[in-house]
């Protein structure tokens, strides 16, 4: 058995005042200026340490509170409300919701699963992954046991191209060739950001973050300086400039590269090969209604590795666009039917922003993933995207230390772990590799839809 797989977690403070759901209103007009004032009977002295951050213009109130209620009842003339904090309302947007965004600071500060307490408190049904259930049937059953050490459950997955047959020589040796692949003991990746403040210390905390936990990370070709150069073992190169300058040297110290999709890309990946024949090459596509004929052409030509990117809001390209979870369907399903599926690797990116993401993505038929956003947040990003605009960061990410980010990094990444042993022990099933288009353990919203409606309304 392969050794157990476990990240160390420590309590990773933030730097800011955390933006919290609920804030405090409390009136000074009408005050009865009683001799004992409620105030003074916070247990946390939340108004005798009262401080405003000058950076973010946020009220200590807020984020120190924790929401006893004490003050709020005891107010003789009732001038202490709570009420939903209007700055965390206008955190991120539709997709990247304040509570989306609250969970992973929570989980990167931490390293836990948040518990909300009191059963499930999101959404039964909605768009995007929250169409999509898991069977959670196992749940009460041994392999559970998996997640609190008796049993094994491996989150390891593989990445490169799958020989399908042996070939023998007349003596019995092995003649066939197995091209190369790389483990990950978590299928997950760390990818480019669609924005960010500039500088190297974001960057430097993702590789940190890779190199603990024993993933990658891609960097762009045109951001590698002398600094990023000492992490090329632990990076993947997205190749977005001369492919001719990635001389033999550079590319022996790396496992994997990333090609854009474009006129040849396997005449690219031909051409690194030949220079490092154990690098694995991934071709980087952007999601859209043609990517399973793509798939299928390049897997054909010899591709390797297929990395189908949707958007930041997990949507392919096109007028009328699929939601990442359907075209990773469509395109999984497409390459079982032609048998090629399992000679390559598909990876998934874009739009997967919580734990049940990943899960649920590997159930539509990703061997793997690779995260973004989540990355930023976890170093305590507002997802305002000031930083889009050339405007500076109101939690100064391009100042972050990047041993401060990558242990965050690593706090989430633990919790997301955690929450992916315990979907996969309530499903009974002991590895990440198994859970790949297990689409018959999932239910989906428009499916249930159809069988149910399918027969309304027609008359016997
Ligand atoms: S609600 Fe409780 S914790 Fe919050 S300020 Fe009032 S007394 Fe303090
Ligand atoms: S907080 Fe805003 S400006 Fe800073 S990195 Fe996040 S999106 Fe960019």
């Amino acid at each position: 058995m392969p050794p157990k797989y476990h990240i160390e977690t420590s309590q990773a403070p933030n730097r800011f005042p955390k933006i919290t759901r609920s804030g405090i209103i409390a009136w000074e007009e009408g005050c009865l200026k009683c001799a004992r004032c409620v105030k003074k009977d916070c247990i946390y002295q939340v108004y005798e340490k009262r401080d405003l951050d000058d950076r973010q213009m946020l009220d200590s109130l807020d984020s120190a509170c924790m929401d006893c209620f004490r003050c709020v009842q005891n107010c003789p003339n009732r001038l202490i409300h709570k009420g939903l904090n209007p700055a965390y309302r206008a955190l991120g947007d539709h997709y990247w919701t304040p509570e989306i965004i609250s969970e992973l600071w929570f989980q990167a500060e931490s390293g836990r699963i948040p518990v909300s307490g009191a059963g499930y408190g999101g959404p039964f049904s909605g768009p995007g992954f929250d169409a999509m259930w898991t069977d959670m049937s196992e749940i009460v059953r041994p392999t559970r046991d998996g997640i609190h050490g008796r049993e094994y459950i491996s989150t390891t997955v593989d990445i490169g191209r799958k020989a399908m047959a042996l070939e023998f020589g007349p003596g019995g040796e092995i003649v066939s060739r197995t091209p190369p692949v790389v483990e990950i003991p978590l299928p997950v990746i760390f990818d480019m950001l669609p924005w960010a403040p500039p500088g190297d210390n974001i960057p430097l905390s993702f590789l940190y973050g890779a190199l603990a936990l024993g993933t990658f990370a891609i960097v762009r070709q045109s951001a590698i300086n002398p600094i990023i150069r000492e992490f090329l073992p632990y990076a993947i190169i997205y190749v977005d400039g001369d492919p001719g300058s990635l001389h033999a040297q550079m590319l022996r110290s790396l496992k994997i590269i990333e090609v854009p999709d474009g006129e040849d890309p396997i005449a690219l990946q031909k051409r690194f090969k030949s220079m490092h024949p154990e690098l694995v090459v991934m071709i980087r596509l952007r999601l859209s209604p043609g990517a399973r004929e793509r798939s299928l052409y390049l897997i054909e030509q010899g591709a390797e590795v297929l990395h189908l990117v949707a958007d930041e809001y997990g949507l392919e390209g096109g007028s009328d666009p699929l939601f990442i979870k359907e075209r990773m369907k469509d395109v999984h399903l497409h390459l079982v039917d032609r048998g090629v599926r399992d000679q390559v690797t598909l990876i998934g990116g874009g739009g997967i922003a919580m734990a049940e993401h990943m899960a649920k993505l590997i159930i539509c038929g990703a061997d793997a993933l690779s995260i973004d956003i989540p990355l930023l947040v976890s170093m305590e990003c507002r997802v305002c995207r000031r930083c889009k605009e050339g405007i500076s960061c109101p939690v100064g990410l391009d100042d972050v230390d990047p041993l401060w980010g990558s242990l965050r990094i690593r706090n989430l990444m633990a919790a997301w772990h955690s929450q992916l042993l315990e979907i996969l022990g309530a499903m009974g099933i002991r590895e990440a590799r198994r859970l790949r288009g297990e689409m018959g353990r999932a239910m989906f919203f428009e499916d249930l839809e159809k069988e149910i409606f399918a027969t309304m309304g027609k008359r016997g």
